[in-house]
């Protein structure tokens, strides 16, 4: 709002300033004046926006998701990105945003020998939502991470800093994200990670080993039920065993 605002006052103060006496002032003074204007109808219009804060992405991470993508999901590809097929929203049980960031930053899974015996890549995602709804981006879209077994290697992940208390403003950024997301790739499913072991046995489910399985409630049946509410013009599939 705050732009908004500094837009208009800009716009005013150059009306009010700025007489126009001549033609002479009149050309000097009209382009900067459209200028504003089309800043502050822009500035109106923008409501959602996704704040860079890039998590470390060096070439031990890239080796250990080419890794994960091989052994893992059985993919062999050069370069570690995705070609997403579906959305997962999850929460991050993590009570503050730079918390979590400093938990997904390293390259190397911090101790947890649960996960570490199946790959040592660190768990991530693209996007990060904190309480009041500031969407961040830790990585490129397209970035391989992981966050969802066996759906890695096709699935954007979206978390959100908090547990069973997610905030009306990270439900709105959510519903702009998934919105942002399906328009500009191929989206086909939009999933919350409770429901991931739903896959199994689809053609989507990659996953070599079929005991590494872990359980998930995350991001919570009523969140994706007013997530799944507001984006229905979408069309997006769920989980296949809720298919019609
Ligand atoms: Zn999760």
């Amino acid at each position: 709002m705050s732009e908004d605002f500094l837009f208009l006052h800009a716009f005013n103060f150059l009306v009010m300033n700025f007489p126009v006496r001549s033609s002479k002032y009149l050309f000097r003074i009209l382009p900067f004046a459209a200028f504003l204007t089309i800043n502050f109808c822009a500035a109106q219009a923008l409501t959602f926006r996704i704040v860079d804060k890039p998590i470390v992405f060096d070439e031990e991470r890239k080796q250990l998701s080419l890794d994960y993508l091989a052994r893992r999901h059985g993919i062999q590809q050069p370069e570690p990105y995705i070609k997403p097929k579906m959305i997962v929203l999850h929460w991050t049980a993590i009570p503050t945003l730079e918390a979590t960031f400093d938990a997904f930053n390293p390259s190397v899974l911090p101790g947890r020998p649960d996960l570490q015996a199946t790959s040592r890549l660190n768990t991530a995602v693209p996007f990060l939502v904190d309480r009041d709804g500031t969407i961040f981006r830790l990585l490129p879209d397209t970035t391989f991470a992981r966050h969802c077994i066996g759906l890695n290697y096709c699935a954007i992940g979206i978390e959100n800093v908090g547990n069973d208390d997610l905030t009306e403003a990270q439900l709105e950024a959510n519903v702009q994200l998934v919105r942002y997301l399906a328009h500009k790739y191929n989206i086909e499913y939009l999933i919350g990670h409770y429901e991931y072991k739903d896959f199994i046995g689809t053609p989507l489910w990659k996953e070599t080993d079929p005991n590494y399985l872990t359980g998930k409630t995350d991001p919570g049946k009523s969140f994706m039920l007013n997530v799944r509410k507001r984006v229905k013009d979408l069309n997006l599939k769920g989980s296949p065993l809720q298919a019609e």
